[in-house]
């Protein structure tokens, strides 16, 4: 078995694993998944329902129809990124829908020419894949010369 890590892992922090692939379901529609398991899960975001399941909606509602805007500019960017910090910190970085809002923003940034941004989440979403084994195919988002030759540089 190998396992890679989405992001770094403190010393004596728990590393628990998803049973479900059911990540942005709410608290309770997961408990009741993992019913016949036999087992109820007590992590962070089961123990802070309150504040994990609004996240998650949010998450979904965005992941179903709030893409960002065709020019992909301003409000939408901005929102974009607070949505991305909020998923960071429901430690949800093995979520697809995680990796879809942060090649999103870099190709938000990629489209305003924005080298330093676009190279900053670019690399994060590099290094998020390298931990699914898909890091060669985003090999291109940690160059800003490898960027600039993509169809979103620049693009209006
Ligand atoms: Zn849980």
């Amino acid at each position: 078995m190998k396992l890679r890590a989405a992001r770094a892992i403190e010393k004596g922090e728990e590393i628990t694993c998803d049973y479900l692939g059911e990540l942005l379901n709410t608290t309770e529609q997961r408990q009741q998944s993992l019913a016949p398991y036999g087992f109820s899960c007590s992590c962070k975001a089961c123990l802070n329902q309150g504040v994990t399941d609004a996240r998650r909606k949010k998450y979904l509602t965005w992941q179903l129809g709030k893409r960002l805007s065709k020019s992909r500019r301003g409000a939408d960017l901005e929102y974009a990124v607070h949505l991305l910090r909020e998923m960071t910190e429901d430690g949800l970085q093995v979520s697809p829908c995680y990796h879809s809002l942060l090649l999103e923003i870099t190709r938000g940034y990629m489209a305003l020419g924005d080298e330093e941004n676009a190279l900053r989440f670019g690399q994060r979403l590099h290094a998020v894949k390298v931990a699914t084994g898909k890091g060669k195919a985003f090999k291109q988002y940690t160059s800003v010369e490898a960027m600039k030759k993509n169809e979103y540089w620049k693009s209006k």
